[in-house]
C-alpha cells in the first residue's frame, strides 16, 4: 500500500495536497484497476483531487465505497453516452455579465471561483471554461453593478466551482462588496469543501459570517453520512455559533446513495451536525457522467420510503432542474 506523507491540519495544505494521481490513490487503498469491472481512466481535463481529510474517510480494499466512487474515473465515462451535454443546465444562456448568472428572479449566483478542493466525477459543471465564465477581481465591478441595478434581487448566491478555495481576504472583500447593495438580504453560501477540508472553517471566515449585515445561509453538498466526520461536525457547530444557517443538498447517485436506508441515515447525521436536509437532486444529464443516473420511478420509490421512515423536516425535496423554469422542479411534478 503506498503510505502519503502527513499533510497538516491547515486548510491550504490539504488543498495543495489534493491533486493524485489516479495510480497513487488506487494503491493508498490497496485497490487496482482489476477491481473495477469497467476499469478506471486518467481525465487530464478534469484530473483528480482528493483533499487528504476526504481520503482519510475512504475505507481501503474496498472499491464499492462510497466516497471513493464519487471520485474515481471509471471507464463507463470514456464510453460513448448519447444525450450527453456539456452545458446540461444551459447556464450559457442565463449569464447576465461575466461572473453572473441570473436564473430565478429574487436570486442571483455569482461564479466566485473556478477551483474546487475535491473533484466530484458526477459534476454538473465539470465541463465548465471557468477562465470564461467565473468572477475575477477586473469581472467583479460590472457584475456588481447589474446586481445593484436590479432591486428584484434579495438573495446573492456565492456558487462555483467552490467560493470556499477563494482565501478569507479575497471572500471578506466580495462579502463586504455586496452588503453594501442595500437590497441584498441574504448571502448563501454553496460549498462541498466543507466536507472535503473541514478545517477551511477558519477564525477569519467565522468572523466574517459573524459580522456581515446580511443573514447567511451555508449549503454544503453532502452526499453520504460517511463524509460527516468528527471535524465536519465540529466545523458546522463553529458555522452555527456564528449565525450561519445550514442546509444540505445531496445528489441522488447509483451505487452511493441510492437507496432509503443509506439517505435516512445520512439525513439523520445531518440533523446531529446542526444541518437540515435540503435538496436531493436527480442528476443532470452531464457528459461523462451517465453512470450516476437513476431514474424517476425509483427516486420516486425512494422519495416515498424515506417519507415513511422520517420525520418530514429530515426529508429532503427531491428535485431536479429543468432549464428555464422559474424554480427547481419538483420529483412529483416532473
Ligand atoms: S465541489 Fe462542486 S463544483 Fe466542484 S467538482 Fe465537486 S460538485 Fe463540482
Amino acid at each position: 500500500m503506498t503510505i502519503l506523507l502527513p499533510v497538516p491540519d491547515d486548510w491550504q495544505a490539504q488543498a495543495r495536497a489534493a491533486r493524485i494521481s489516479t495510480a497513487g490513490l488506487l494503491t493508498h487503498l490497496g485497490l487496482t484497476p482489476a477491481d473495477f469491472p469497467a476499469g478506471v481512466i486518467a481525465d487530464p481535463d478534469f484530473p483528480v483531487m482528493v483533499p487528504p481529510h476526504f481520503l482519510a474517510q475512504i475505507r481501503p480494499r474496498d472499491p464499492a465505497d462510497p466516497l471513493l466512487l464519487q471520485v474515481l474515473a471509471l471507464g463507463q465515462e470514456a464510453r460513448p453516452q448519447p444525450g450527453r451535454l456539456t452545458d446540461p443546465l444551459e447556464e450559457a444562456d442565463y449569464r447576465a455579465a461575466p461572473g453572473l448568472l441570473r436564473k430565478y428572479r429574487s436570486r442571483a449566483l455569482l461564479i466566485a471561483s473556478g477551483a474546487c478542493a475535491i473533484h466530484c466525477r458526477y459534476c454538473f459543471r465539470r465541463h465548465s471554461d471557468y477562465g470564461a465564465t467565473m468572477l475575477t477581481r477586473a469581472r467583479e465591478a460590472e457584475a456588481l453593478v447589474a446586481i445593484a441595478a436590479d432591486p428584484a434581487i434579495e438573495e446573492v448566491i456565492l456558487s462555483g466551482g467552490d467560493p470556499l478555495s477563494l482565501p478569507d481576504a479575497r471572500l471578506d472583500a466580495l462579502v463586504t462588496a455586496i452588503a453594501a447593495i442595500p437590497h441584498i438580504a441574504t448571502l448563501r453560501l454553496h460549498s462541498r469543501t466543507l466536507v472535503a477540508i473541514p478545517s477551511r472553517v477558519t477564525e477569519a471566515l467565522l468572523q466574517l459570517i459573524a459580522s456581515t449585515r446580511l443573514s447567511v445561509v451555508i449549503v454544503l453538498h453532502s452526499n453520504h453520512a460517511h463524509e460527516l466526520s468528527a471535524d465536519v461536525a465540529a466545523a458546522m457547530a463553529r458555522l452555527r455559533a456564528a449565525g450561519a444557517t445550514l442546509l444540505n443538498q445531496s445528489v441522488l447517485l447509483a451505487g452511493i446513495n441510492d437507496d432509503a436506508a443509506t439517505i435516512a441515515a445520512h439525513c439523520r447525521r445531518l440533523f446531529a451536525c446542526g444541518v437540515l436536509p435540503y435538496y436531493m437532486h436527480l442528476t443532470d444529464p452531464v457528459a461523462g457522467a451517465a453512470h450516476y443516473d437513476v431514474d424517476e420511478p425509483r427516486a420516486r420509490a425512494i422519495d416515498a420510503e424515506l417519507r415513511a421512515m422520517l420525520a418530514g423536516y429530515l426529508v429532503p425535496r427531491f428535485v431536479r432542474e429543468v432549464p428555464g423554469r422559474d424554480s427547481k422542479t419538483p420529483l412529483a411534478a416532473l
